[in-house]
């Protein structure tokens, strides 16, 4: 089937699904062992999508189980890499071949527009996993620099199990991001998505058996943190713990390594991205269409969201302008029509939370240039306009938390000195940006913005080929490129006497 061109023709592909709502334990789908459920819900309209199996720890427990006696059994973390980087490309392919049923359930889920599912979410999880498949055979280890007498071996071996906590931003591709690498080398995963996105997970776990992952390696267990994600990040046979998600979560999850059994943790956690716009920047309507695209994109709900516009105080009105004509033309659009700029914020809570910020915002003294408010884009369902906050201090509230919505705050710089101080001044260290047509500018304020990526003259750049995490309390660990292998693999030194 071709891929569906309106938004008819997604609704009736959605209408053909069959969702899986079941955990995926041990290559098979099964219940919940309390046989509890809870509601998924569309943010599109809040109707209820599928009642979804509530895992909790003896469900942890199942899981964890069969994904260790996969990995004993050696089928797969034993296989020769080229073995693994065989069946990782036919999962590739698989997700590939499934991008339109992917993309419909990730806007079902979460809200997020079809077309964006589609061309960003699914696409980038099918080159992710492409990618990291067509690594595999490629990492070496290394011969330690030793005297005749003696050969050191350095190697890299699978941690073993691995549980996976992720949000729900980008359901797929956050997963894919966890799973990629650590089934290439060769370890057994248990993912809990979030409780707010779980149907693409579920649907999955499927692929995978069927592109050729031995039943176990890969578990999907869905339910909420407290009740399924503590047990998995206090599991004493879990060996690493690796999330996506709040930086108070990820906190937390450190804790629970802690006090079970020191196992390899890893937060990717929240973000309040400085954007720093310099008056020589090379064109201020490319500059502006960034900002606007780089707060807005996802509702806003992503963690390297540009939510802090900085502007060189003598082009900010003209700026701010220019970044608010884009904004009004990314209004919210139903989900599922394919060209939506905008579509629904995930939840009611997250939506309430939003516009708390927005009242807070109004509260401090910022003046709202566009939005501000609560759209009827489609009845009971959860939809705000794009925002923009003119004369907002960065020590306002609205400029220091992560509010995780279409919500920016400007606010304006005399010198680069001031810019890079307050750009800096945040518990965070995602991403920044910077604007400027003078390169040793460019490559000054690069470095000395504090931040695990940072792009020049556009925003969000990147693909498979670099490595992408935080500095500060947006987390530790990278993910994405050869370094991703880190997190997924123990070192070990193996010394061997050659005395004859
Ligand atoms: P969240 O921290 O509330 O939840 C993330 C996951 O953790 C969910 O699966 C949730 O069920 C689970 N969880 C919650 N409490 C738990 C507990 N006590 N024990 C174990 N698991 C628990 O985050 P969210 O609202 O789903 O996602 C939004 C956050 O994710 C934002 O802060 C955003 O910046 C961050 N994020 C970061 C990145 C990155 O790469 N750095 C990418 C995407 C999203």
């Amino acid at each position: 089937m071709s891929t569906p061109k309106t938004r008819d023709d997604w609704q009736a592909l959605a209408n053909t699904l069959s969702l899986r709502h079941q955990a995926f334990i041990d290559g098979r789908y099964v219940d919940a062992a309390s046989g509890k459920t809870f509601d998924c819900l569309s943010p599109i309209d809040g109707r209820v999508l599928a009642k979804v199996a509530e895992c909790g720890a003896e469900d942890i427990n199942r899981a964890v189980a069969a994904a260790r006696r996969a990995f004993n059994a050696g089928k797969w973390s034993d296989a020769a890499p080229r073995q693994r980087k065989k069946v990782i490309l036919k999962f590739a392919q698989l997700l590939d071949q499934h991008a339109d049923e992917l993309a419909l359930l990730e806007s079902l889920d979460m809200g997020k527009p079809v077309g964006d599912a589609l061309n960003v979410d699914v696409a980038a999880s099918v080159r992710c996993m492409a990618w990291t498949g067509e690594a595999i055979d490629k990492v070496y280890g290394e011969v330690a620099a030793t005297g005749h007498d003696e050969l050191g071996l350095v190697t890299r071996e699978p941690l073993g199990v691995v549980g996976a906590i992720v949000p729900w931003n980008f359901p797929l591709l956050m997963a894919t991001w966890k799973l990629a690498p650590a089934l290439a080398m060769g370890n057994s995963v248990v993912l809990k998505p979030s409780e707010k996105s779980p149907l693409s997970a579920l649907r999955v776990a499927e692929l995978a058996i069927e592109a050729g992952i031995p039943p176990g390696v890969f578990n999907v267990v869905p339910g909420f943190g407290k009740e399924a994600g503590e047990p998995l990040a206090l599991h004493m046979d879990v060996d690493g713990l690796v999330f996506t998600g709040s930086t108070a979560v990820g906190k937390h999850l450190l804790t629970c390594a802690g006090r079970s059994n020191m196992k390899r943790a890893y937060m990717e956690c929240g973000g309040k991205s400085p954007n720093l716009v310099f008056a020589d920047a090379p064109s201020l309507d490319r500059a502006a269409k960034a900002a606007a695209s780089g707060i807005f994109y996802n509702q806003g709900e992503v963690c390297t969201a540009a939510s802090r516009l900085f502007v060189q105080r003598g082009i900010k009105d003209e700026f701010v302008a220019k970044v608010a004509e884009y904004g009004r033309r990314m209004q919210p659009r139903h989900p599922l029509d394919p060209g939506a700029p905008m579509g629904a914020m995930v939840d009611e809570g997250q939506t309430q939370r939003v516009l708390d910020y927005i009242a807070k915002g109004r509260a401090d003294g910022g003046r709202v240039v566009i939005g501000g408010e609560r759209l009827q884009t489609v009845e009971g369902g959860c939809y705000i306009a794009p925002t923009i906050f003119d004369g907002v201090e960065h020590d306002h509230t609205i400029a220091r938390e992560e509010i995780f919505g279409p919500v920016l705050s400007v606010i304006a710089f005399d010198t680069e000195e001031d810019a890079l101080r307050m750009a800096n001044d945040s518990d965070y260290g995602l991403a920044a940006g910077v604007f400027t047509s003078d390169l040793s500018r460019a490559h000054r304020v690069a470095r000395k913005l504090r931040a695990g990526s940072v792009w020049v003259n556009y925003w969000d750049g990147g693909d498979m080929t670099a490595p992408f995490g935080g500095y500060k309390q947006s987390g530790n660990g990278r993910d994405k490129s050869l370094h991703a292998f880190e997190k997924y693999t123990e070192v070990k030194a193996t010394w061997i006497n050659l005395d004859p």
